[in-house]
């Protein structure tokens, strides 16, 4: 039987090498590769400084700090993301107030955004879900209005762009992350992107124990933390930089075999689609599943006898038990994000995967359907 993972990493033979010299180099931390990586990466998402962590998630907690969030305030955010993204916003003391999403896109919908603004709300933290940009220009509108900062979480929509502008770009500040399921990976890392020194030199020291940055003097100026990316990590993030165009293309082009083979069932799965002014940049492959007496979590099990890997993405974060406890959420609160929740299913998803691959597995998710359908009618 064929297996088929969700994700899976590709790493080129310059990224094995790299890895190589760096512990050949007797230089693993705090040396050249961290400098070129973030070089490398700021020109390529167009913003003036780039500062790299160990992961996204220590990524959003500093740009929380140096955003200058604390206990008291409201960061406004979306459900419908991965948990670290609001963590980020409690590990400050402060507090994540959740609005529902597109249906379409599924990124926070910013004709919500308004009705959950107090004199509290500090910040909006954008998550750019799937690959895909939130809807920019009316978020900015709404943060203008209000004296609200922009924070990015752009940790699954690496090139992606809205109307022509590289996600990392809108905000005071952003994050990308490079897990080994997203679009490029350094093992674990992340990214800061700003185009402000201030934030920054903060966030630079902040990752390195709140050291200052002349070295000599040993100096630490504020509460740190120990969030650096090693230099094996910037080594591999600089061979993904290189092949970063073609990894994206290549799953663009699986995104299109996916579309071209399930298109015909369309009665049976929505397909993604792309918002007007996005460019997607393809995290992952989800569908929803049309049919409310299918059970989705039985359609994971039924594909998994078959060697498909499958998925819910994304659970909505209001409703998970610790979530729940701390903010009184409970099931109905956001209805657009837990029926997206509820229904979707990742698929198979990654540059490796061929026609033949594509085929196959549509061909399986079909007719785990179709058999499942035929079970209720009985
Ligand atoms: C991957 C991801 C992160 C960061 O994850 P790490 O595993 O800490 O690198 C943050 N937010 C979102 C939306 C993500 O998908």
């Amino acid at each position: 039987m064929k297996e088929y993972p969700i994700a899976r990493p590709l790493i080129s033979k310059t990224g094995e090498r790299g890895v190589l010299g760096v512990l050949r180099s007797g230089c693993l931390s705090l040396g050249p590769k961290l400098e070129e990586f973030e070089y490398k990466f700021k020109k390529m998402v167009g913003t003036k400084y780039a500062c790299a962590v160990s992961s996204g998630t220590a990524g959003l907690h500093l740009t929380m700090i140096a955003a200058g969030i604390g206990p008291g305030d409201e960061v406004i955010t979306s459900p419908f993301s991965f948990i670290a993204s609001s963590n980020a916003v409690l590990y400050v003391g402060a507090k994540p107030v959740f609005t529902d999403i597109d249906p379409v896109t599924y990124n926070m919908d910013p004709s919500k955004i308004e009705e959950k603004i107090t004199p509290k709300t500090k910040a909006i933290l954008v998550v750019h879900i799937f690959g895909q940009s939130a809807a920019m220009s009316p978020i900015i509108k709404i943060a203008k209005k209000h004296k609200l900062k922009i924070i990015e979480d752009a940790c699954e929509s690496i090139l992606a762009t809205y109307k022509g502008k590289n996600v990392g770009t809108f905000g005071e500040s952003a994050v990308f992350a490079f897990y080994p399921n997203k679009q490029m990976t350094t093992g674990e890392g992340g990214m800061i992107v700003t185009n402000s020194k201030k934030i920054y030199k903060l966030c630079s020291s902040l990752r390195n124990q709140g050291r200052s940055s002349n070295i000599q003097w040993l100096d630490h100026k504020y509460l740190g933390y120990n969030y650096r990316m090693a230099e094996m990590n910037a080594a591999l993030g600089i061979s993904q930089l290189a092949i970063l165009g073609s990894l994206i293309e290549k799953r663009r082009k699986v995104a299109k075999l996916y579309e071209r083979y399930l298109q015909k069932f369309a009665g049976m799965v929505e397909l993604p689609a792309v918002a007007k002014d996005n460019t997607h940049s393809w995290f992952v492959y989800v569908v929803r599943v049309k049919n409310p007496k299918i059970k989705r979590n039985n359609l994971i099990k039924l594909l998994a006898e078959r060697g498909i890997a499958t998925k819910p993405y994304l659970p909505s974060i209001h409703l998970f038990s610790f979530y729940k406890e701390l903010t009184g959420h409970r099931k109905g609160d956001f209805p657009i994000s837990e029926m997206i929740s509820d229904t979707s299913l990742a698929l198979p998803f990654y540059p490796g995967l061929g026609e033949n691959d594509v085929k196959y597995i549509c061909r399986n998710v079909v007719e785990v359907l179709n058999n499942y359908e035929k079970q209720i009618q009985k």
